[in-house]
């Protein structure tokens, strides 16, 4: 660093008082000389000081743009495979290259092999992450047993018999499977338009069986850890295994499990590694043991074949949209706690609400109890019901006609 420049002696003069007046006049015009010099050197300084300020200004303007532009760029996420004296090997996910890098001392103390790790363009370590408790928790819908019975799922009988047999059987009477001499499925798949009770399926076995519910949706998958798909799929059944007995559902499999395109963007290339390591997944999977797997999908059309082989998602069960008879049971399921006047025609309605999903029966239900408290009264009269079905047609239109999904 440069250091400033010292400052030039203060002018003095000690003029004599009993000096002729021409000496003291010609000793006080030197000193005004000397003063001017001073000044000249000083404002010279000052110029030049006054300089490097603003270079420096400008040096930290730059670096703070740079610091700015350092913190805001993305970093990419590995795995620190082994740590060598002062480097690390570390690999990065998605492209599983492997890099040889040296690590500041303060990182260095604190970094294991196994560590998550965000490095730079150079593979610089920026930062060492959190477990990946983490990303699990934020990715994954964890649930104990949860709340939701067979009871509560109407006008789908046969399609809950058969997930019944299918994950249920081999969960609750393994031994029947062994006697038998045969594998029970590997996974379930169920198709069909969105809001028919495919995820309450899902939970209802996992009720019935006391296992853990774990859930995760294929285009979370992909869009939100990009570089940790298929490692994301790998904790999937880590902790499903962990958990035993569990039911994994994979909702949206379609986000990584679609066909195979002719685009070879770094997207797809990412959400065929997520793929892979789904198939590979099940493809090690213990087909007696206390973890099944359920997935979902609303575009059974846009599906790869390769996870439709057998010993994968190998029982299909379309669940469609519910008939009049199954509309009449979903309105008395979800009406169950609700003070229903006498008026009310459950038929009649189910008749009015041809083309509904369940789940847009529950909002026609929930919406005549609005109109009710509307009008001031506890009791949900056949009026209200209609005022909802009005309201939720005029409201979406496009949701009703549910016609256009994709599901064959
Ligand atoms: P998506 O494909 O959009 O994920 P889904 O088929 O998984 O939909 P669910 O999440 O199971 O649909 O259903 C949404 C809600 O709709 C449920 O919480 C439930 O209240 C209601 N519902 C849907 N289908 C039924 C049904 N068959 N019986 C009773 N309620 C239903």
């Amino acid at each position: 660093m440069s250091r400033s420049p010292s400052l030039p002696d203060r002018p003095r003069r000690d003029i004599d008082p009993d000096m002729p007046d021409d000496e003291r006049l010609e000793a006080l015009r030197d000193h005004f000389e000397q003063i001017l010099t001073v000044h000249d050197q000083l404002t010279e300084q000052l110029e030049t000081a006054q300089e490097r300020r603003r270079s420096l200004q400008e040096q930290l303007d730059r670096t703070k743009r740079e610091n700015a532009a350092l913190k805001s760029s993305s970093l990419y996420i590995a795995t620190v495979e082994d740590v060598i004296d002062d480097e690390v090997v570390v690999k990065q996910h998605g492209n599983n290259q492997e890099v040889l890098t040296d690590v500041s001392p303060q990182l260095l103390d604190r970094l294991e092999a196994g560590d998550r790790v965000a490095v730079n363009d150079s593979f610089g370590i920026q930062q060492i992450l959190d477990a990946e408790t983490d990303a699990r928790a934020q990715s994954m819908e964890i649930e104990e047993s949860p709340a939701v019975g067979y009871e509560d799922i109407g006008g789908i009988d046969e399609q809950v018999r058969e997930v019944r047999e299918a994950v249920e059987q081999p969960l609750a009477q393994p031994e029947l499977f062994e006697e038998v001499g045969i594998d029970p499925p590997s996974g379930v798949l169920l198709y069909g338009p969105p809001g028919t009770g495919k995820t309450m399926l899902a939970k209802a076995v996992a009720n019935q069986t006391d296992a853990t519910f774990i859930k995760m949706a294929g285009s979370e998958l992909v869009r939100k850890f990009i570089g940790e798909g298929s490692r994301l799929v790998r904790d999937l059944f880590e902790m499903a295994r962990e958990r035993e007995p569990a039911i994994i559902f994979i909702d949206e499999i379609d986000a990584i499990a679609a066909k195979r395109t002719e685009s070879k963007t770094s997207g797809d290339a990412e959400v065929q590694r997520t793929m892979m390591q789904l198939l590979s997944e099940m493809d090690g999977f213990e087909p007696r043991g206390e973890v099944r797997i359920i997935a979902a999908t609303n575009r059974f059309d846009m599906l790869d074949s390769a996870i439709l082989r057998p010993g994968r998602f190998d029982r299909l069960i379309e669940v469609p949209e519910p008939d009049g008879d199954g509309r009449q049971q979903i309105f008395r399921i979800h009406t169950r706690g609700m003070s229903v006047g006498d008026d009310v025609d459950f038929e009649a309605l189910a008749e009015e609400t041809e083309g509904y999903s369940g789940a847009e029966v529950e909002s026609v239900a929930t919406e005549a109890g609005m109109f009710a408290i509307r009008d001031d009264r506890t009791d949900i009269r056949m009026v209200d019901f209609e005022n909802a079905i009005e309201k939720i047609e005029d409201d979406g239109s496009d949701v009703i006609s549910s016609a256009g999904y994709f599901y064959q």
